[in-house]
């Protein structure tokens, strides 16, 4: 392992145990998605407020892998305050990434730390689970 990759394992490890905007809130201008990964095991339900076509705030909760938590704690603080366009942006840019394709590592930011899941296909719906809910609640879906 180079110190990249072990510094990409550092910071998902801190955003496991340390999750940013983890918990639930009692609010309903927020719109709730449930998504499960059943291969894994991952469950994770996130809660969205849009307002002003801009991504006010972005909670989680759920159950998971390192992998599925730490994503959703990083998407949570990247998108956050972003318009929903930059959002979408992102959403795409990450799973091109976790496809190894070209993207725009600056937009990606933190994000980047997931790029060697593209290595193991297996954990690719782990990394994605969380930015596949927020497409859905920015596509208007929801489903709780
Ligand atoms: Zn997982």
């Amino acid at each position: 392992m180079n110190d990249l990759e072990n510094l990409y394992r550092q910071v998902i490890m801190d955003n496991y145990k340390n999750p940013k905007n983890k918990g639930l809130i009692e609010n309903d201008k927020y719109i709730k998605y449930h998504m499960s990964n059943p291969s894994c095991g991952d469950e994770i339900t996130i809660q969205v407020l849009i307002d002003d076509n801009t991504v006010k705030d972005l909670k989680h909760d759920g159950k998971g892998c390192s992998i599925c938590c730490a994503s959703a704690s990083i998407m949570s603080s990247l998108v956050k305050n972003k318009s929903v366009d930059v959002s979408t942006n992102l959403i795409n840019n990450f799973s091109d990434m976790l496809l190894g394709k070209e993207v725009n590592e600056e937009l990606l930011d933190e994000a980047i730390v997931f790029k060697g899941v593209s290595k193991f296909p297996a954990r690719m719906k782990c990394a994605s689970l969380a930015w596949k809910a927020l497409e859905k609640v920015i596509e208007g879906d929801t489903n709780e």
